[in-house]
């Protein structure tokens, strides 16, 4: 663990630097009040690019027990529109794939079981696969077995020798936050059935770069895909990237759909071709991000500024691990912005790291009518201002920080 100098996917060892977002405090550690008064532990955050295989990737690596087991407060269960797409990403696996009760669909950081919940729901065998023990026993409550553990090589081939092999594998949000990308990967091609299917999401860097998405970049997150550094990552591992998608959520992530048999469509080698013409798997399209990010903190903080220096009042939406990046990096506290709100009941009462602002419940929002709101979780933006309709009627106006901080 600590920081690296060879890549997470291919081992080489010129990495080239692209963006330097300082020493910040982890993402995903939300303060109770007594820990304020404590140090914040704090690690760099740098991001490099491996000219060898195309991936960009942060060099330091916070030990997984750190992050992810101590109290981890993310239940993905309390997105709407994340439950949503989860539904119609399985319904639609069933069909095509003509799942039944002999099947096997496993998740990888299966969370609270909101995806498996669907194939329990239609009589198809589950197991999911999570370290955080909270969301793991709400899992077991609804119905979806889950093995409170991290996914490795060795859990992969001991569930193998035990005659558990998948017909499809969910991997959604996970790849880029597993340390041994390599040991993770060749895990799925052992646990993985002949015929079967991985199916996993992943934020796209296309989108992550050309929208200035620098929010998405913490220590959770160790690498940011391509379709270039992915298809490398795989057929290291003897497995083929066949089909890919490219879906809105989360600012832009990737669906893949990962065999054992090579048969790669259209959807990939139109990817491959576009990635290579706008020279994703060089460095060039990676030069001046830092510029650009550096921009948008300069933008935000005069917008914000500005609306203090009116007499306005700000609050914020959504104290999710993007939101504690970009109030750490722009610098935004509680001078700026009152208090954030957000609807996971595990996060309301506690702090945002770094800075330190208080987190409510949504209803918040009404009580005190802040004149703006920031919405940190933008990537649920259309989501939450529908819920905050009745904010909105009373005169209360939003704030979108990426890709161009703007009021709406
Ligand atoms: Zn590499």
């Amino acid at each position: 663990m600590g920081a690296s100098s060879t890549c997470r996917s291919c081992g080489h060892a010129g990495l080239e630097p692209v963006l330097d977002l300082g020493r910040t405090p982890l993402a995903d550690r939300l303060l109770t009040a007594t820990q304020l008064a404590e140090t914040e532990p704090v690690y760099p955050l740098q991001v490099a690019f491996c000219p060898h295989c195309s991936l960009l990737q942060i060099l330091e690596t916070v030990p997984p027990e750190v992050l992810f087991c101590e109290d981890y407060p993310y239940y993905s269960s309390f997105s709407d529109a994340l439950l949503r797409h989860s539904r119609e990403n399985v319904l639609d696996l069933i069909a095509r794939r003509d799942l039944g009760p002999r099947s096997l669909a496993v998740e990888l950081a299966s969370n609270d079981g909101y995806l498996l919940r669907n194939y329990v729901e239609a009589g198809i065998p589950v197991l999911g696969i999570d370290p955080a023990e909270g969301p793991a026993r709400e899992a077991e409550k609804i119905g979806v077995r889950t093995l409170n553990t991290f996914f490795t090589a060795e859990l992969a081939t001991r569930l193998a020798a035990d005659g558990r092999q998948a017909d499809v594998i969910h991997g959604n949000n996970v790849l880029a936050h597993v340390a041994d990308t390599n040991g993770f990967v060749g895990g799925i091609a052992t646990l993985l059935a002949g015929s079967g299917v991985a199916v996993i999401e992943v934020p796209y860097v296309k989108d992550l770069i050309d929208h200035r998405e620098f929010d998405t970049i913490y220590h959770e997150h160790l690498c940011y895909f391509s379709v270039t550094a992915l298809d490398h990552l795989f057929r290291r591992h003897g497995l083929y990237l066949n089909e890919v998608k490219r879906l809105p959520i989360h600012g832009g992530s990737l669906r893949l759909y990962v065999e054992k048999v090579e048969r790669v469509g259209d959807s990939v080698k139109e990817l491959l071709a576009l990635e290579a013409a706008e020279r994703v798997d060089r460095i060039d399209f990676y030069r001046d991000f830092a510029q650009r990010v550096e921009g948008l903190k300069t933008e935000l903080l005069a917008l914000l500024r500005g609306l203090k220096a009116q007499g306005r009042s700000v609050a914020a939406y959504g104290a999710a691990a993007k939101g504690a990046t970009l109030v750490n990096y722009v610098g935004i506290g509680t001078d700026l912005v009152d208090f954030v709100v957000d609807r996971n009941v595990h996060k309301q009462g506690r702090y945002m790291p770094g800075q330190h602002i208080p987190i409510f419940g949504p209803e918040r929002l009404l009580t005190a009518q802040p004149d703006y709101v920031l919405l940190l979780a933008w990537n649920f933006a259309a989501e939450i201002m529908e819920q905050q309709a009745e904010y909105a009627r009373r005169g209360g106006r939003f704030v979108v920080p990426v890709p161009e901080p703007k009021v709406v």
